[in-house]
């Protein structure tokens, strides 16, 4: 490899560390930090002269060694918060997209990198910088022969084409909204348009994925969607967010939805506003997965008068408080739904409670644990039997 093509791609690389990662997460430099999960860091390897790779979640379970890079980390857009933001003083790094796709081909064949996530600051508009990054791509899967995992950037702007392009040659593609709605995006960064710009790219994707046959995509399926929130810095509300991800879920099908807790920068127009509360990030992801995946909607939660939620409950717990304490759900006849709003209790427990009542019914709370099921959490709510069971510290 060449040893300075390999520095600026390295500089690229640790730039990119702004960038919220699993191989689910979305691009767009971002000056929040990394994490593999919902609220836990990533494992990145130091490997010398070698760019970070991060040691990422795959979906169906394991994990890959991903390169989180940006073709250019120069960019002409001004988006309040970022460390990419055009007029801020620091070494600007660019490759070309055979550059990129010969070093990362390197690096994958040496056995350091198993998948690329690719993003860019933009230049010279959002269409010509996506056509970069469509470029690599290309350049990876035909000249290269690459089959790997591919995570690709859309850039704001970018055309209806682009995202088809990008849909065929990537395993999953996303573009970050960064804010719940026109309004506060315009506080976050001027210079993009909510609906026509970041929202419609989302749409086109999920049109295609309904409308398109997928055998021009890569893998003959289509790949996934994604994409992130900056969470604070300009007073979006959960309720705010909490409507758009249940409408991207929804309606887009949308396979994750980030929420990245804002941190100021150094020389940004936010660099004295307080990095926003971790627990914040924590409870939306808790809402989003019981709007997602448990049956919930926006009305089972509750938020204070400025459209927060409460940092202090876990919102299952606190809806389980309010309506499985005095009416507590016979484990032997609840059925799925209702499974799934007690606590301790989610798609795989609630599926081994429906299996075991085919064969006989549950009649100790010995058997929930079996399951995996964390008592302390579930005995308030339940009943076995008719009867409230048994609370004593040896059940639990
Ligand atoms: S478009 Fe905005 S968020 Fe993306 S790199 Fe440029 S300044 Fe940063």
């Amino acid at each position: 490899m060449a040893a300075e093509s390999l520095t600026v791609l390295k500089n690229l690389a640790d730039l990119s560390q702004f960038e919220q990662e699993d191989p689910a997460a979305p691009g767009c430099p971002l000056p929040v930090s990394s994490s593999k999960t919902a609220d836990t860091p990533p494992a990145r390897s130091s490997t010398g002269s070698i760019p970070e790779i991060f040691h990422a979640k795959k979906s169906g379970g394991g994990e890959i060694r991903l390169l989180k890079t940006v073709l250019s980390s120069a960019c002409e857009r001004n988006c309040n918060y970022c460390a990419f933001r055009a007029g801020r003083d620091f070494h600007r790094e660019t490759l070309k997209p055979d550059g990129m796709a010969k070093l990362f081909s390197q690096l994958n064949q040496s056995g350091i990198a198993e998948g690329l996530f690719l993003s860019s600051g933009i230049v010279g508009g959002g269409i010509r910088t996506q056509d970069k990054i469509l470029d690599t791509a290309d350049i990876l899967r035909f000249k290269h022969g690459y089959n790997g995992y591919l995570h690709l950037k859309l850039m704001p702007g970018a055309e209806k084409d682009q995202v088809l392009r990008a849909m065929q040659l990537a395993n999953r593609v996303s573009i970050n909204l960064e804010a719940p709605n026109p309004v506060r995006l315009q506080k976050l960064a001027p210079l993009k348009t909510f609906a026509e710009e970041l929202l419609k790219p989302l749409q086109w994707a999920d049109e295609i994925r309904r409308t398109l046959n997928p055998l021009s995509a890569f893998n003959l399926r289509w790949p996934s969607l994604a994409t992130q929130f900056v969470v604070g810095g300009v007073d979006e509300t959960d309720l705010e967010l909490l409507q758009l991800t249940q409408y991207l879920h929804s309606k887009l099908s949308l396979t994750r939805v980030y929420f990245s807790p804002f941190k100021p920068v150094r020389d940004t127009p936010f660099e004295n506003l307080p990095p926003e509360n971790l627990l914040r990030q924590v409870r939306l992801y808790q809402a989003a997965f019981l709007l997602r995946d448990y049956g919930y909607s926006l009305e089972d939660f509750h938020y204070s008068s400025s459209g927060q939620l409460p940092l202090d409950a876990d919102p299952k717990m606190a809806w389980a408080r309010e309506h499985l304490s005095e009416n507590p759900l016979e484990i032997n006849t609840a059925d799925r739904i209702q499974l799934l709003r007690i606590p301790g209790i989610g798609p795989v427990s609630a599926k081994r409670i429906l299996q075991s009542r085919r064969q006989h019914p549950i009649k100790e709370a010995g058997t929930l644990r079996a399951f995996g099921i964390p008592l302390e959490r579930t005995l308030p709510f339940i009943l076995i039997n008719g009867k409230r069971p048994d609370r004593q510290p040896q059940l639990l």
